[in-house]
């Protein structure tokens, strides 16, 4: 205990001192160079716009002069030394990806809507600011009627958002909560169409094998079963902290249960009696057949 105190404490504290004049010097080379930004744009727009590729996108040469500030507050926020222009309009070419986040960012803050090309840009470099906009994202396409571009979204939501391990069947996203609303297009899935969606009778099947006296008691008070995509079926209640569904059980299943627990005779015997039984009835019964063999016989 106290070589691991006595080791801890004098590391963490020069680890501490460390990062405050770390922090504390890129503070001052940002304030620094900040004074000159706005000149710094001025003198470089036009060369700036060309260099990251965004002259083609119909923004007004206000809004480039704003994404091109913004650029620019990145690129020197990570430098400590005042670069050059030609250093500068460089990098800026050779960072277009890595700053297209940026770039989609301010253009989303500046437009209420996007035009086609805004839209196309936004979600092909945009990465994870697509995943923070993805609603509005979504609803843009549709209106613009970009259907095409929805696979990127997809892509950028299962790379930086937070996929969901259920599908939306109306939208696509993995983006299905456990109320079973989608996040993205707001669909409610019918409780039919998600039991389709992870196959549910195969997993009961299994549920129903594999559990133990106590855990089927357990489910048949509760009525329900949970679904973890990893774990598959469980009795509840569902885990904290993890994406987890409900599903209530129908009738029969509850009696497959009783079944199993030895609390009713099964199901498949109670429906075969009944058939016997009607096959009894049918056959005592006096048919067209019989009248028609004892006239002619
Ligand atoms: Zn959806």
């Amino acid at each position: 205990m106290f070589i691991v105190w006595f080791r801890e404490v004098p590391k963490r504290s020069k680890n501490s001192s460390k990062s405050r004049g770390r922090r504390k010097s890129k503070h001052t080379s940002v304030r620094k160079l900040k004074i000159d930004i706005g000149n710094l744009v001025l003198n470089i727009f036009e060369d700036a716009v060309l260099a990251l590729g965004i002259s083609h996108l119909g923004l007004t040469d206000d809004e480039l002069k704003i994404v091109v500030r913004n650029v620019i507050e990145y690129l020197l926020s990570g430098i400590s030394y005042r670069p050059s222009k030609s250093t500068i309009l460089n990098r800026l070419s050779k960072g277009r990806v890595r700053f297209a986040p940026i770039i989609s960012e301010t253009i989303l803050s500046l437009r209420k809507e996007l035009s086609e090309d805004l839209l196309e840009y936004v979600v092909s470099f945009g990465g994870p600011i697509c995943a923070v906009n993805v609603q509005r994202l979504y609803s843009e396409i549709l209106r613009k009627g970009r259907e095409d571009l929805l696979g990127l979204l997809r892509e950028a939501w299962e790379t930086f958002g937070k996929p969901l391990p259920i599908k939306c069947p109306v939208c696509g996203f993995s983006s299905i909560k456990p109320d079973y609303t989608c996040l993205i297009c707001g669909y409610n899935v019918k409780e039919e169409e998600f039991r389709k969606t992870i196959d549910f009778n195969s997993l009961f099947h299994i549920f129903l094998e594999i559990t133990d006296e106590k855990v089927l008691r357990k489910t048949l008070e509760h009525q329900v079963l949970v679904y973890d995509p990893q774990e598959g079926l469980k009795s509840p209640p569902p885990s904290y902290g993890k994406v987890q569904y409900i599903i209530p059980l129908k009738e029969d299943e509850l009696l497959r249960i009783e079944e199993k627990l030895g609390l009713r005779k099964p199901q498949r015997r109670i429906v075969k009696e009944k058939e016997e039984r009607k096959e009894r009835k049918a056959k005592e019964k006096p048919t067209l057949d019989m009248f028609l063999k004892a006239n002619t016989g």
